[in-house]
């Protein structure tokens, strides 16, 4: 390289790298780190257009009862379909946290998900939160407005949220949890036991609920200490008069552990794909019949 600002520059490429995979290693400069960047970077163009024209949609999950089958609820889960086919949420969440933009794709989630629970009156409503959205000191009252706009009554609406926010910043994830509480929005810990979170932090932060994480579900039918855990967490957040969904079931032989030691919703393959709002109107409709 003749160019000692371009030097600087690939070294910063390569250090930003090296953060991300985790800290304390080296990363050389290689040229797909630049590509990768722009990638990225286009991607993100794309994201602000979709958001801005609408183009990010969202299915339903359906949310049955342990016990009896029924449709209990179901959860929103965001997808978008660009020109060279989906994007996973597993990459576009992360992007739209990391450039200032899931204010806006959570707002229209949760805004399209009111609209379209409004035609399935028995059912509960869950939206995931991204803990960027939840550190914002302005987003309790964003939805709480958007709860009355929509006429939704807050009691029927639980927001996920997975548990990083409650190491890096506890104070404002509890001030949002209070204030929303106090509307009857409730809060489940989605994504539980492939973390740190502890059943203490359930209490501490008021949680409503928790969802047993994949991880731990995929476990359950399998040799080892994978049950003993599963039902050992399950028998505390019952001790402690938590409700319990387990989700990623995909077979019948999980649901039956999971109802064996005490859930009390499951979600999974297994019972319903994510599926449209239309298709979660005859979902119902097929379940009450
Ligand atoms: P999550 O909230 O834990 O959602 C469950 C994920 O597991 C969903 O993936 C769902 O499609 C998938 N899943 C459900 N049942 C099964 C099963 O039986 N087997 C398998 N293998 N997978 C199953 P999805 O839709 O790709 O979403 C991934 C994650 O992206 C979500 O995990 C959530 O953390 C995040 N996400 C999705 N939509 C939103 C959103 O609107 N806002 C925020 N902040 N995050 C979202
Ligand atoms: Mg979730
Ligand atoms: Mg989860």
């Amino acid at each position: 390289i003749s160019d000692a600002f371009e030097l600087l520059r690939r070294a910063d490429i390569s250090l930003y790298r090296a953060k991300e995979e985790g800290k304390g290693r080296a990363i050389g400069y290689h040229a797909e780190l630049d590509e990768e960047r722009l990638r990225l970077l286009r991607l993100e163009d794309d994201l602000r257009a979709a958001l801005a024209n609408g183009d990010v949609t969202v299915v339903y999950q359906p949310l049955v009862s342990a016990a009896t089958g029924a449709l209990n609820g179901v959860e929103a889960l965001a997808r978008w379909f660009t020109a060279s086919g989906p994007v996973s949420p597993e990459v576009f969440i992360p992007l739209a946290e990391r450039s200032g933009l899931i204010d806006k794709l959570g707002m229209h989630v949760l805004q399209k998900s009111l609209q379209n629970a409004r035609a399935w009156p028995g059912l509960k409503l869950s939206v995931n939160v991204s803990p960027i959205q939840l550190c914002n000191p302005a987003f309790a009252s964003s939805v709480s407005r958007l709860l009355d706009d929509e006429g939704f009554d807050p009691s029927r609406l639980t927001l996920e949220i997975t548990e990083g926010v409650l190491m890096t910043n506890p104070d404002q994830a509890k001030r949002a949890i209070d204030e929303l509480h106090k509307t009857g929005v409730r809060f489940s810990l989605d994504d539980f036991g492939c973390g740190y979170a502890s059943i203490g932090a359930l209490r501490q932060f008021g949680f409503d609920s928790m969802k047993i994480d994949r991880s731990l579900v995929c476990a359950a039918d399998k040799e080892g200490k994978g049950q003993d855990v599963l039902r050992a967490t399950i028998a505390l957040a019952t001790a402690l008069s938590i409700p319990v969904t387990a989700e990623g079931i995909e077979t019948s032989a999980q649901a039956d552990i999971l109802r064996g030691a005490g859930c009390d919703q499951l979600q999974g393959y297994l019972v319903g794909r994510p599926m449209s709002a239309a298709d979660i109107t005859a979902f119902g409709e097929a379940t009450a019949a």
